[in-house]
């Protein structure tokens, strides 16, 4: 399973099953390596966590861009 989380909120946004969905479906395949690797990781059970932006935190961010600069500093 992937399991999407808000990556500034945390919240819990749901989860599908990869053998029905494709990478390209996904939106993956778009990634570069590093975006991968600071988007997807693994927890204890081996499941995917991608790590995205609920709409919540979206509209705040729109709002407020410079909540996105202190979150993420490296980009
Ligand atoms: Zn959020």
């Amino acid at each position: 399973m992937i399991k999407y989380v808000c990556k500034h909120c945390g919240q819990y946004l749901g989860e599908i099953n990869p053998e029905n969905v494709s990478e390209e479906q996904l939106g993956l395949h778009t990634l570069t390596p590093r975006e991968r690797k600071s988007i997807i990781t693994y927890d204890i059970n081996g499941d995917l966590i991608a790590k995205v932006v609920c709409e919540y935190c979206q509209e705040a961010l729109e709002k407020n861009p410079e909540l996105n600069l202190i979150s993420n500093p490296l980009q």
